[in-house]
Order: structure tokens, then sequence, then C-alpha cells
């Protein structure tokens, strides 16, 4: 808690930039759960409400707004009672999260907030951990209040009865404030919730869906849409529900559904429903880290084939590994597939097993695959998947197949009647290799808590090797050739 006995920071957040007091301190509430510690704290904090007079903002220590809602105009900035003081809290977000000392509000910092947010958005949740501010120089005087008065320790928020509590047994009362509910706004920024009931299977089912055993006569004939309007006339109240089967009573104020059939009581949830809070991450964004020598592609291409110009070095590599072992055929052309996401899947899992492996147990090797050819689009876009087209017999395992000699991969061609065949040449984590057998769906395990990465033919001289993840081989060319009877040059 605050034992460095610092709460200058407190002091310093709710008072900056504000002016008169505007009457709305109610008495100091000082009597009720003063925990250890908090003392200093909790004075200031309740001190220097007394001179709030302007809008409150969700990055401010103090949230004790007159209405607890998020101000729907401020979102785009277009509130008219900014300068002269907002009676609803001021966000970019359509919700936010506080906690209670005494009897004012506090926020949350914003990711605090957003933590508790995205746990409340997961319907089965009743908990979840909110950890105290990292990174102290960044967030500035707020996050130090918070701090102060949190302590370094995680809190664990419940949902169900809407408090966090510390490990030493201190509790706060949280609240989730947000824009009014779509039941009672037509406002884009309005927060649709979603009501769910428990089913049988313990599985929390949203209202006009089936039940998780996929039951059609159990699907509510309700909407979620008209719980919340009757629940907005009045949380105390309870409405009918049916199905083809039963009627039901909703009671708002226990938040339970029971069955006038059977009398089955079930839980009932209400929460925001599960909209993205923000923007997503694109994973796959830093360029930079795609190979140099790739040609350039727009944002809205999934993936490329880049024809090779036979005089290339690249060309020639890949021509090379060919005339190891095949003879016989004449290279059409080969064409260097680009797709960045399946490029960084690779990247990812490298990245992963380089944590427990080092360079050599990784064990990267240029591999071929043979292929019906009527799949090589389905393979740009989602790679080798041996579930699809798979015509060859299993030997070494249930998996996608590759090899280090093209002859044998030529072995696993569909060929066209005037001789045309397609190779794939691959990169692939092959890892720790282990002898194959065809009952295996994975490989087998290496040790308590992990497997072997491959399954091979022969583990001293391995020329079939048998990949189970999609993650650990990246189509890196497509090579067009026909049978005949001269030799590659
Ligand atoms: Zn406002």
């Amino acid at each position: 808690m605050c034992d460095n006995g610092s709460d200058g920071g407190v002091s310093r957040g709710v008072s900056r930039g504000r002016g008169r007091g505007r009457g709305r301190g109610r008495g100091q509430g000082r009597g009720r759960g003063r925990g250890r510690g908090m003392c200093n704290t909790r004075q200031n904090m309740d001190d220097n409400i007394e001179q709030i007079n302007m809008t409150l903002k969700s990055t401010d220590v103090c949230g004790d707004v007159e209405i607890p809602e998020i101000c729907m105009l401020a979102i785009n900035n277009k509130c008219i009672n900014n300068n002269k003081g907002c009676q609803y809290l001021h966000a970019k977000s359509t919700f936010h999260w506080q906690f209670q000392v005494g009897i004012k509000w506090f926020n949350f910092l914003i990711f605090q907030s957003k933590v508790l947010e995205t746990a409340y958005r997961n319907v089965a949740k009743d908990k979840c951990q909110i950890l105290p501010p990292i990174d102290l120089n960044k967030s500035a005087s707020c996050a130090k209040a918070i701090l102060n008065f949190f302590g370094t320790e995680s809190w664990t928020a419940n949902f169900m009865r809407m408090y966090i509590k510390h490990s030493t047994g201190s509790k706060l009362q949280i609240r989730r404030i947000s824009t009014k509910s779509a039941g009672e706004s037509d406002n884009p920024k309005a927060t649709t919730y979603d009501w769910y009931f428990l089913d049988a299977q313990g599985i929390w089912i949203c209202y006009g869906h089936a039940d998780s055993l996929g039951n059609e006569k159990l699907v509510c004939s309700t909407t979620c849409e008209d719980i919340e309007k009757r629940y907005l006339s009045d949380p105390r109240s309870s409405m009918t529900v049916s199905n083809k089967r039963f009627t039901y009573i909703l009671n708002f104020a226990q938040m339970t559904q029971t069955n006038l059939t059977t009398n089955k009581v079930r839980q009932i949830r209400r929460r925001p429903s599960k909209a993205p809070i923000q923007k997503k991450v694109i994973l796959d964004k830093p360029k930079n880290c795609l190979p140099t020598h790739w040609s350039p592609m727009t944002d809205k291409q999934i993936c490329l084939l880049v024809q090779l110009d036979c005089d290339s070095s690249e060309y020639q590599n890949v021509k090379s590994l060919l005339k190891l072992t095949l003879h016989g055929v004449i290279i059409r052309n080969i064409q260097r597939l680009q797709n960045p996401y399946l490029w960084h899947q690779l990247e990812n899992k490298k990245a992963y097993l380089s944590k427990s492996y080092d360079k050599n147990q990784l064990n990267m090797q240029k591999l071929f695959h043979g292929v019906n050819s009527s799949t090589i689009d389905t393979i740009c876009n989602e790679n080798i998947d041996w579930r699809q087209g798979t015509t060859i017999r299993q030997d070494f395992g249930k998996g996608s197949y590759f090899s280090n000699s093209a002859a044998v991969a030529r072995g696993h061609c569909t060929h066209t009647v005037n001789g045309h065949f397609t190779l794939i040449l691959a990169e692939v984590i092959v890892g720790m290799v282990v002898q194959g057998s065809p009952s295996l769906t994975r490989p087998p395990a290496r040790s308590s808590s992990t497997l072997y990465d491959t399954t091979v033919d022969n583990v001293n001289d391995p020329v079939i090797f048998v990949k189970y993840d999609k993650e650990e081989y990246y189509p890196e060319y497509i090579i067009n050739l026909r049978e005949t009877f001269f030799n590659l040059n």
C-alpha cells in the first residue's frame, strides 16, 4: 500500500488546473473501511474533490461524476459543456472502470480499465487480475497516485460482487461506467448489451441462440434487445420468455431464469457485447522483417507469385537442388511465393522454438513436396495441408510429406496427360526427428511436455519427412515441370 508515505501525486493529479469548488462535496465518508496505510492518500483524494469544477476525464484521478455515464458527445470532441463542466465522464472510449474510496469514485488508469473491460466482455469470466502501473516515467502523476494507493501487487477483480481485493484482504468497490445502452439510445456510440443464460453443460448461451448441444427447440424467441429494453425499464422487475418447449421467468434483481414447468433455476448475465475494444494489433505489419529480395506488394495483396528470371541466382539455386536427383524433366518455370502471413507464421514458430533449440537443433532444411496441381491456389493462400488432395500412402504418419530428394517428391505428384507436374520447394523446420509409422497423427513425445517435431522414414539417413504443424513449413517456390527424355540444363 502507501507505505512509502508519498501522497503528493494524488494532490497534483486531482487539483491540477481546477479552480473553485461547485459544492459537490457530499460528506467525507472517512469512517468506513479505512484500511491500513490508505489514510493519507484517501484524505488527499477527499480534500481535493472540493476543488473540482470542471469536466472530469477518464485520465484524471478523480472520476466522481454527477451522472455515472460516459459522455457520448465527448467521444467525438463535440460536447458543448466541456468548458462549463459536463455532468458525464469524458473519455475516448465508450466505457471506463472506477473504484470507490469512501463515497467518492476514482478512475482506474486507461490500461487497467481495458484489462477489466476485456475480461468483463467475456461472459464466462467472474474474475480478473488487475496490475499496478509499471512505467512511472511515462504515466505521470495519475499513475503515481494509483500506485501509492494500490501498492505494487496485483488485485483481483470480482465481477459478481463488483469489488477488487488485495492479497491482504483489503477490498474496494468497483463500477463500470459506459455510454447509454443501445436499448435507450440510437447513438452509434451507445453500448450494446447481450444477455446470457448458463446452460446444462455449463456454457453461457446468448438468448436467441441454440444451447451448447444445438437443441433448436430450446432457442428462445425473445431477443437480447427485448430483454435489455425490459431491464432498462425497471432493473428490479422480471419478464417472461419462452421457446418451443418451455416458458421461463427472468428475474433481473436475482439475475436468474426459472423454468415454469420444471422449476429449474439458472443464472443469467448481462454483459457488453464482444465488439473489439480497440483496433486489432496486426502482427503481420512489420514488412521490414520480410525477405529483402521479395518484390513489393500492396497492403491488400494476400499473396503474390513472382516468376523467377532464368539467369537469376535464385533460379539457379533451385535448379541445382532439382538436378541432384531429378532427371528427364524440363523446368517450365519457377515462381517465388510471397505470402507475408504464412511467412510470419514460420518466423514466429522459429522464434518460439529458438527459446529451447539452438540453430543446429532447429535444423532448417529446403525440402520438396509433390502436389496435385489443382491444389496450388489453396497452397498459396493457406499453405500445404495433407488433408487436401493427398493420394500418397502415409507410411510414416498422417501429415504433410516432404523429401530432400526431388525424385522422391515427384512420386507424390499427380501428372497431367501431357506430362506436366508441380513440385514445391519449402523452407521447413525439421527440428528433432523420430521414426514414423502409419498410425501416427502427431509426432511421439520426446519428454513429458514436448513432442518430436518431425517423423521420418529412417532416422539415420532420412529421405522422407512428415510434418504435422502448418506453422513449421513455408512453400517458398512453385516449380512447374514437364517430363521429357532430356536432362535438365
Ligand atoms: Zn460531456
